[in-house]
């Protein structure tokens, strides 16, 4: 079974990751002690800058393994494309600091707050997922994967993580809150992104 190392301490991307990996006899792993290493300034302007930052600096301590970070976040079409890069920490003061994350609850206030009184055909918006994958400093490939929906006015569903409870996907008229981990794998960014990765590794080995 093919083994993957991801550089994340999050745990809603790590559970989304091994629902994705299950269907495709991929074991995933977070990088060993990831906590104990320097943090990385998630300071870039795009996904795949900070996706690209996390996966060369994390692949530096596993020499000879490929390793995957992920940046990820939603973008609000009313609201011009936020929180985006700023997704973990939308709720901070401006201007946002890289490297300090808020709660998703306060997250999930401020977009529903920020949408008010916008009517339903105009809450659009999706989720956007970069992966990037590195081997001992180098970048290998970035993978990038979207997911459309629409913004609720009010949090439904319990599963999942970040701004799932309030993300409508018209296909399952369901959130994102309220997919089993399979079904997220199916539909989500993070998933379409992870398959396009597999299908570069399988074709690369
Ligand atoms: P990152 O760790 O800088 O990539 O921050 C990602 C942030 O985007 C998370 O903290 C969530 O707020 C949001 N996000 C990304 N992917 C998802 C998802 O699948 N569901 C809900 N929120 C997500």
């Amino acid at each position: 079974m093919k083994k993957i190392l991801i550089a994340t301490s999050n745990p809603g991307k790590l559970r989304d990751f091994a629902g994705a990996a299950a269907a495709h006899d991929v074991e995933i792993t977070a990088i060993p002690n990831l906590a104990a290493l320097p943090v990385v300034l998630e300071d870039g302007l795009t996904f795949e800058e900070n996706a690209r930052k996390k996966a060369e600096q994390y692949s530096l301590a596993v020499p000879g393994e490929i390793v995957l970070a992920d940046d990820s976040g939603l973008e609000v079409d009313a609201l011009n494309g936020a929180p985006g890069v700023h997704s973990a920490r939308y709720a901070a003061d401006e201007p946002h600091q890289a490297d300090e994350n808020t709660d998703d609850d306060a997250n999930n206030a401020r977009v529903l707050r920020e949408l008010n009184g916008v009517p339903a055909e105009k809450r659009t918006g999706k989720f956007v997922c970069v992966i990037a994958a590195a081997r001992n400093g180098q970048m290998l490939a970035t993978f990038r994967g979207v997911a459309e929906g629409v913004i609720l006015d009010h949090l439904r569903g319990t599963g999942g993580f970040g701004y799932d409870p309030m993300f409508y996907f018209p296909g399952i008229r369901k959130t994102f809150a309220e997919l089993t981990p399979e079904e997220k794998a199916n539909y989500s960014h993070r998933g379409a992104a992870f398959r396009k990765f597999l299908a570069w590794i399988d074709a690369t080995r």
